[in-house]
Parts: structure tokens; C-alpha cells; sequence
């Protein structure tokens, strides 16, 4: 006879242990201002602080968690404080965290519509709830041609653009030998890197992938992607995607897409718009202008996970035309086939990226979307909008520093006037001060601090004490220097 032994957690006790760690995030949200924002340990150290053999016999659950403490604890680098203005926010909520708990806890894993009817079907929703969110052009909708996606990262999101648009003119999967080494891929100098390694992971080969020189304000010149568009053709090249964006990593700057959009329909190239971070700000009907054109779009990706309160890992991906992106990824073998598929009436999303497999993401959207309701996401990001607003005041009014792009946003782009090793220096030092975190990019050649206001928890106050902190600093290392 079998026996009855087990090693498992009891709904009992998961209840129980859970309450402990709910009690433990509690008291971290409560106290992460102590914490330095940017990790201060060296490599190697985490691991050094965890055995070299993995337990014999299981470990309770309170150990366990004391050495979140003592081991994971220092390796943090504090995403969530209100502190945190460095890189583009990842920030989470309570109800996106909850809605993940809730995703862990079904352990649903909704491949297909048949896996779990509930996990599609919710996508579906809510992502069409999403286009009239934002404004999005109805094409986007599953009622509609088109229709949206939960992806993992817009660098996902962006790979399958190209493999659709690559499938759409060449098509790929039959033939694959149809246009090797000639079909071009366009993104302004500005573009993520996601661009040039969805080109890199596709094959098609970097010598085939044309950054588009930029304005001054870091926006892709249409004029010149006509002319790359042209010289390419000349030379046998068949032009094939164009990635925008709306909102740049380096300075939230805005591809021209009312211009972009008509080039990319008369030469039938793919126009994939990536508004990652920014994308969000489209909730509030006074930001929209982001969207300028994006009705030419053939697929649009932006990123909950950045801006709008959902915890990593939630990308939205929208296309115009789902069955080219379905005949791009689609692969049926027998051990998948069952009757909902085979009616037509379902969405099967393992069909819509890359994974097979795929969890049920759309709670924790769902949460967040029913927690704040449409007014308090547009609250909260015109308050962040509104503190960018203000810092952007202070920084010209202060004589030792000046405004390095525009900041439509939420992110501020600026520098001391002492030249790039100076403000390298003080990055350096303010993010060593453990008090904030920011981080730097290059625009025009010149080393710029980007200041990017957009976690959960920042309020005036914050953003205030960052700027006073920033100017003294700055005036210790000129002390020091002079
Ligand atoms: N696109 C833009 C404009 C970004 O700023 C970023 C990240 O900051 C990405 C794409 C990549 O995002 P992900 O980490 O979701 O791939």
C-alpha cells in the first residue's frame, strides 16, 4: 500500500505561511525608504551567502523567510521605492500583485483556449477594453481583424512584428528560401535595441537593418527614411518593417507616425510602433497626441509593466491583421488537436508568441483596471506628468544646470553645465548615496541624466528632496574639484 506520507504544503498551511509573507511585503512597502535604492553588494556576495548544497531535508517556511533577509534582501536593487528614478520604472501595485498571486495560486497554464477558457477569454477582454483606454484604432480589436496579446516584454512583442511582417511579404513559412538577404528592416538611431536583435534573432542580418538619422529632438526624419527606403530598392533590397517609436529609451521622443505611417503603406512595408513606457500616458485624453498617426500602424506594443501599476512581466501586443500573425506562429501537431480549435470559434494564444505555454497574466490587468478604474490610473499618471513638470521648472531656474531634450512625460533629461565628466561623477555619487537612483544616456554625444518619474509610491515630496540632493552633491564635487 502507497504511503500516505507527504511533503507538501497544506492549503492550511499556505494560508498560514502566506499570511507571514503578506505580513513581510507589508513591512518592506512600510519601510523601503530605509533601504539603499541601488543594491550596494558586490558580485559573487549572494551567492557566497547561500549554501554550496541544497537542503537534505526540507526547511519550514519561517527559515526560509529569514533569509530573505539576511541573503536577499542586501541583492536588491529597490524597484518599487519611491526613490527610484532610474532606467524606465517597472512598477507594481498591490492589486497586481495580488492579481499574480491569484494566477500562481490556479496555476493555470492557458496555452490554448481549451486549457482554460477562462484564461483566453479574459485577455480578450480586457485587452479590448484597452483599446478604448487608450484611444487605440478599433482595428486593433478581436471583434475586428486584429487583436491584442499578453506578451512577456515589447522585446517579444517586437520579434513577432518582424517574423509577421517577414511572413506577409515573403511568405516565410513556405518558402523560405524567397528572399534571403534582402528584406530591410528600418528604426531610427534611437530605436531599442529590441529592434536590432528581433533582426539579429531573425536572420536577417545587421548589414540589413537602417537606423534612420533623427531631428534635433531625437525624432526619426521621415524624409530620410523615404530616401533609405529608395536607395534600397535601387539595389534589389525589398523593404519589409519599420519599427517606431513612441516615446525613446534615451529622451521619450516621438516618431512622427501621421508621416511615417503614409510612407509605409505606398512602399507596403510593415509599421510596427513600439510605445513601451510611454503608451500609457494615452489613458489621459490630453497626452494622445503620442498616437499622432498611429490609425497606419500594423501592430502597437506597449508595456503595463512599465508605467501603468502591473508588476513585470506584461506587455500588450496589438495587431491589425491576426491571421498573419497566427500563420506566422501556428503549428498544429496532433497531441494539441481538440474540438475548440478545430470550430474556429476560439483564440488559441500559444498561436500569438513565441512560448507555448503561458500563464494567466490577464488577472493581475484585470485587478489593476477594476482597482483604480479608468479616473484613478489617469490620476495617478498626470500626477507624475505634473511632478516631471515641476522638476523641469527647477532645472531652469538653476544656473548650473540645463534641460538636455524636451520632457513631454514623465522623463527628465538634463545635465550640469560642468561637462560629461562631472555629471558621470555625480550619478555616480547620488546612486552610491543609496538615497535615489538614476541612471544616464548619451544625447547628441553628450553624457545626459535621465530622471524618469513613474513609481507607485513617489509622491512631490520625493521628487523635492531628489532635486536638493542632486544640486548638493553637485556643489560638494565642485568644492572638491576647485
Ligand atoms: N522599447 C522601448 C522604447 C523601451 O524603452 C524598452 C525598455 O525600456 C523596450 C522596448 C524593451 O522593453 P522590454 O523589457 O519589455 O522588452
Amino acid at each position: 500500500m502507497a504511503s500516505k506520507k507527504n511533503y507538501h504544503m497544506s492549503p492550511q498551511q499556505l494560508n498560514e505561511n502566506g499570511q507571514l509573507l503578506l505580513n513581510w511585503l507589508e513591512n518592506y512597502y512600510t519601510n523601503i525608504e530605509k533601504y539603499p535604492v541601488m543594491s550596494k553588494v558586490s558580485p559573487g556576495s549572494v551567492r557566497a551567502a547561500l549554501p554550496s548544497e541544497p537542503p537534505q531535508q526540507g526547511e519550514g517556511f519561517q527559515e526560509i523567510l529569514k533569509d530573505i533577509d539576511r541573503v536577499i534582501l542586501p541583492g536588491i536593487t529597490h524597484w518599487q521605492s519611491p526613490n527610484f528614478f532610474a532606467y524606465f520604472p517597472a512598477n507594481a501595485s498591490g492589486p497586481a500583485i495580488l492579481g499574480d498571486l491569484l494566477s500562481a495560486g490556479l496555476g493555470v497554464q492557458g496555452m490554448m483556449w481549451v486549457t482554460s477558457p477562462a484564461c483566453t477569454e479574459l485577455e480578450t477582454h480586457v485587452l479590448d477594453w484597452l483599446v478604448d483606454m487608450l484611444d487605440l484604432p478599433g482595428k486593433f480589436k478581436s471583434s475586428h481583424n486584429g487583436g491584442g496579446v499578453i506578451q512577456d516584454t515589447a522585446s517579444s512583442a517586437s520579434l513577432c512584428a518582424l517574423l509577421a511582417a517577414r511572413e506577409r511579404i515573403t511568405n516565410y513559412g513556405a518558402n523560405r528560401e524567397g528572399c534571403n538577404g534582402k528584406l530591410v528592416v528600418y528604426t531610427s538611431t534611437q530605436g531599442h535595441l529590441s529592434i536590432e536583435k528581433a533582426v539579429k534573432i531573425a536572420g536577417l542580418g545587421n548589414q540589413n537593418l537602417r537606423l534612420v538619422p533623427v531631428d534635433k529632438n531625437s525624432a526619426m526624419v521621415p524624409e530620410a527614411l523615404t530616401n533609405l527606403i529608395s536607395d534600397d530598392k535601387k539595389r534589389g533590397k525589398i523593404p519589409c518593417f519599420v519599427a517606431a517609436t513612441t516615446g525613446t529609451t534615451s529622451s521619450t521622443a516621438f516618431d512622427p507616425l501621421d508621416k511615417i505611417g503614409p510612407i509605409c503603406q505606398k512602399e507596403n512595408v510593415w509599421l510596427h510602433v513600439d510605445a513601451a513606457m510611454a503608451g500609457t500616458a494615452a489613458l489621459c485624453p490630453e497626452f494622445r497626441f503620442i498616437h499622432n498617426g498611429i490609425e497606419y500602424a500594423d501592430s502597437y506594443c506597449f508595456n503595463p509593466h512599465k508605467w501603468m501599476f502591473t508588476n513585470f512581466d506584461c506587455d500588450c501586443f496589438y495587431v491589425a491583421d491576426r491571421k498573419v500573425l497566427i500563420k506566422t506562429l501556428s503549428i498544429l501537431p496532433e497531441y494539441l488537436k481538440n474540438k475548440a480549435t478545430e470550430s474556429g470559434a476560439v483564440i488559441d494564444y500559444r498561436d500569438w508568441h513565441i512560448p507555448l505555454g503561458r500563464r494567466f497574466r490577464s488577472l493581475k490587468l484585470w485587478f489593476v483596471i477594476r482597482h483604480y478604474g479608468i479616473e484613478g490610473l489617469q490620476f495617478h499618471v498626470r500626477k507624475h506628468v505634473e511632478m516631471a513638470r515641476e522638476l523641469v521648472s527647477w532645472i531652469e531656474q538653476d544656473h548650473r544646470f540645463e534641460l538636455a531634450a524636451p520632457a513631454p512625460l514623465n522623463l527628465v533629461c538634463f545635465r550640469h553645465k560642468a561637462g560629461d565628466a562631472f555629471n558621470e561623477k555625480l550619478v555616480e555619487r547620488l546612486n552610491q548615496s543609496g538615497k535615489i537612483f538614476l541612471t544616464h544616456t548619451r544625447l547628441n554625444g553628450s553624457y545626459v541624466i535621465r530622471f524618469c518619474i513613474g513609481q507607485t509610491h513617489t509622491e512631490r515630496h520625493h521628487v523635492e528632496k531628489a532635486w536638493q540632493l542632486i544640486g548638493e552633491t553637485a556643489e560638494r564635487i565642485q568644492d572638491e574639484l576647485s
